[in-house]
């Protein structure tokens, strides 16, 4: 069994993308909006911005307290669409539920969207001429490709369905000449479908819930998932320690798809910045 250890290629990564942006005419801007005080979002917020700073990219920061109007958040929205310093814009999600996300989201142009996340760029992705693809699945991608572990032909797996991971995720794979399969929670014999998979995806939330006996001996498994287990510990949605024994390549959690996440979020603020 071999890891594919995203913590190594994020960090080789992003030594790329530094020496770029040193070397750039115009330094990429990314700006991240957030409404509220939702903990989880603050943390994510707080890495973002971190990894935007060791890679010399400019980062702006909106802080809007939970009372936020949708007219006032919208125009926030407008203005970073018009700023000509701001190259990517992120609104941190989940947004208080006296705003509609989906309204707010349709603000940021496509060009900005560095997410991947609006009608355009995943219309894009279905037809394989996207300018981004959502961060986390582009991650796994490159995680694949650094294995030099190719899709053509091969049975893949997607568990979960999401507009952000388990869609894009699908498409992705599709894209590089995998067999695709999409599960879900009303998917019947998962374990079946689960067992014939070539490439495994788990993008479910369901802490070790991937047992040995749903995967095929050789086959390579890639855990999205972030949980935490019975003792709250990190764990993902693959029961690591009996599955690692059988597949060939394995992500573990963390150190895995998380740290590939951000990394392609400063990869595409790179695009958004650079290219027409
Ligand atoms: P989500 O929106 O809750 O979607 C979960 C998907 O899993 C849904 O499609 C759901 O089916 C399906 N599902 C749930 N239970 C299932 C089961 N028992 N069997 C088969 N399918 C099942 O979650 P998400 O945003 O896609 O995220 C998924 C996981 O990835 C979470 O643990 C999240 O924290 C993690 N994540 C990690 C990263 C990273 O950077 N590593 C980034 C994003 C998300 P239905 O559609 O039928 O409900």
């Amino acid at each position: 069994m071999k890891l594919l250890d995203g913590k190594a290629l994020a960090q080789k990564m992003r030594a790329e993308i530094k020496a770029e942006i040193e070397a750039a005419a115009v330094i990429p801007g990314l700006a991240v909006v957030i409404v509220g005080d939702d903990p989880a979002s603050k943390i994510y917020v707080r890495n973002k911005v971190r990894a935007c700073e060791e890679v010399g990219m400019r980062s702006f920061v909106y802080e809007l307290p939970k009372e936020t109007s949708q007219s006032d958040l919208e125009g926030l929205l407008d203005r970073l669409a018009a700023s000509d310093e701001v190259h990517g814009i992120l609104l941190q999600l989940p947004l208080p539920k006296t705003l509609d996300a989906q309204s707010a989201m349709s603000r940021i142009p496509a060009k900005k969207d560095v997410d991947g996340f609006d009608p355009e760029n995943l219309g894009a992705l279905v037809l394989n001429k996207h300018r981004y693809a959502a961060c986390t699945p582009s991650g796994v991608m490159e995680l694949l490709k650094s294995a030099e572990i190719d899709c053509t032909g091969k049975s893949a797996v997607v568990l979960g369905r999401s507009n952000t991971v388990g869609k894009p995720m699908a498409l992705l794979l599709l894209n590089a000449n995998a067999t695709v399969t999409v599960c879900h929670s009303k998917t019947q014999n998962l374990g079946e479908i689960c067992k014939r998979a070539d490439i495994l995806v788990s993008a479910i939330g369901s802490p070790k819930c991937i047992t040995k006996e749903m995967v095929k001996e050789g086959a390579v498994v890639v855990d999205v998932g972030i949980n935490r287990d019975a003792a709250g510990k990190l764990c993902g949605d693959v029961d690591f320690e009996e599955v690692s024994k059988i597949a060939s390549y394995i992500t573990p959690v963390p150190g895995g798809v998380g740290p590939m996440t951000i990394t392609m979020l400063l990869k595409n603020t790179c695009i958004a910045a650079w290219k027409e």
